[in-house]
């Protein structure tokens, strides 16, 4: 049996972040991941300025910018190209720091490399929770068993360890289910960071390093798991979106099968704590959120930044959990309640109405725009 003062379950970007302050501080702790490699999933990720300032906090900000590629701003455009929303830069730029779209792998790379090998056991999937004379037992598939005082549940939105907790939380499915890919381009072609919104669906395109961009495509879906949609090869994405304008057409084009990822969207519905006795909860496992607004991941760093300040900060172990809870909830409401609402905007699919949306974001004034972003993006106040 390993004992330890911390047990991170999960070793997504949120256990990574926080193990890396633990490291930091000298702390006793380990990471359980039941992958056989800590390497993310085949697609791109936004990285907003917050979470930009969220990896200064733990040293790894230029780590994070050096794999990745510096976004001025992102451009909405209907399905035959025609602007909709022209991302400001100078709204980013006003926090003097920049957004960047990198590759999942290259980050969960970057922050897995700053960790001691013997921090992350790899193929342990937590599989049982005991709590006995003040310590946490974690029982894993194959048999294992780790011991420890403080447990961190960072495994993601169907969190073992949530479950264990909180056995009655609510993940919700949003209706519409997404396609990711990375694609290598051979030539150069001029992609800049859009999202195309049409009645059929909506098509995100980010160019990352490399030579490389990254695509996203929501299409409305009734039910989760719908065997229609889960038999999606490529060509049915290419015939799905062939009316679509040509950077969304090309994008398709140059896609192999084997890059599809498909995971249907889903959130949790909100808790009202983070924490309980021991044990917190970081990242997904405590706040799913749509991908709406880019900000899943960035939300995960951030709570590893709070949850290590008030470690630094709190007289107990314990205080620290519930002062985390205390300043993360409202943040992560405001988060899933608005992706959640941006998305039903994004993914409307009647061809009568979607005219009337496009007139609408297309003379959304500047000043709510900017109170938005505002909102996400200051975190003076929040780190
Ligand atoms: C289509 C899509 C696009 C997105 N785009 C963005 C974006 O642009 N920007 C952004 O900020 N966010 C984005 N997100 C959200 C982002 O992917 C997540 O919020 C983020 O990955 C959550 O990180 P995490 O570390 O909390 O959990 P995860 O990444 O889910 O990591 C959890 C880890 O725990 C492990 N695990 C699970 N159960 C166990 C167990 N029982 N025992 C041991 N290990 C376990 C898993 O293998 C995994 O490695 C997007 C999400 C989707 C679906």
């Amino acid at each position: 049996m390993v004992t330890t003062e911390y047990i991170i379950v999960g070793a997504g970007i949120a256990g990574l972040s926080l193990g890396i302050g633990l490291h930091r501080r000298g702390k006793e702790f380990v990471i359980l991941e039941r992958s056989q490699l800590v390497d993310g999933i085949g697609a791109g990720l936004g990285i907003t300025s917050n979470a930009i300032t969220a990896f200064e906090h733990i040293g790894m900000a230029d780590k994070v910018k050096a794999v990745a590629n510096p976004l001025d701003t992102l451009r909405i455009v209907d399905r035959k190209g025609k602007l909709l929303v022209n991302g400001d830069p100078g709204l980013i730029a006003g926090y003097g720091l920049t957004n960047y779209a990198l590759h999942r792998s290259d980050l969960h790379q970057c922050l897995f490399r700053e960790l001691p090998a013997e921090r992350v056991h790899t193929r342990k999937q937590c599989a049982g929770i005991e709590e006995r004379d003040g310590w946490y037992l974690l029982t894993c598939e194959d048999g294992s068993v780790f011991r420890c005082r403080y447990l961190v549940g960072a495994d993601g939105l169907h969190s073992f360890v949530r479950r264990y907790i909180f056995p009655d939380s609510v993940v919700r499915y949003a209706g519409y289910t997404c396609w990711r890919a990375v694609i290598d381009l051979k030539e150069h072609f001029p992609y800049t960071s859009e999202e195309t919104w049409g009645a059929d669906g909506r098509f995100g395109i980010t160019p990352l390093i490399n030579r490389q961009v990254y695509w996203y495509a929501c299409i409305n879906s009734a039910k989760p798991r719908d065997p229609y949609y889960t038999a999606f090869t490529i060509d049915n994405l290419r015939h799905h979106f062939r009316e679509y304008h040509p950077a969304v057409v090309n994008a398709l084009a140059l896609t192999g099968n084997h890059r599809l990822i498909q995971n249907d969207i889903a959130d949790m519905k909100p808790l009202p704590v983070y924490h309980k006795g021991h044990t917190v909860l970081l990242g997904d496992a405590a706040h799913a959120t749509t991908p709406n607004m880019g900000q899943g991941a960035c939300m995960g760093v951030e709570d590893a930044v709070v949850l290590l300040q008030e470690l630094d900060r709190a007289s107990s172990v314990a205080k620290a959990m519930a002062g985390f809870s205390r300043r993360r909830t409202e943040r992560c409401r405001f988060i899933v309640a608005t992706s959640q609402k941006m998305g039903r905007i994004a993914q409307l699919d009647n061809r009568f109405l979607v005219p009337v949306r496009n007139f609408l974001v297309r003379h959304l004034p500047a000043a709510i725009q900017r109170r938005q972003l505002a909102k996400v993006l200051d975190v003076s106040g929040v780190l």
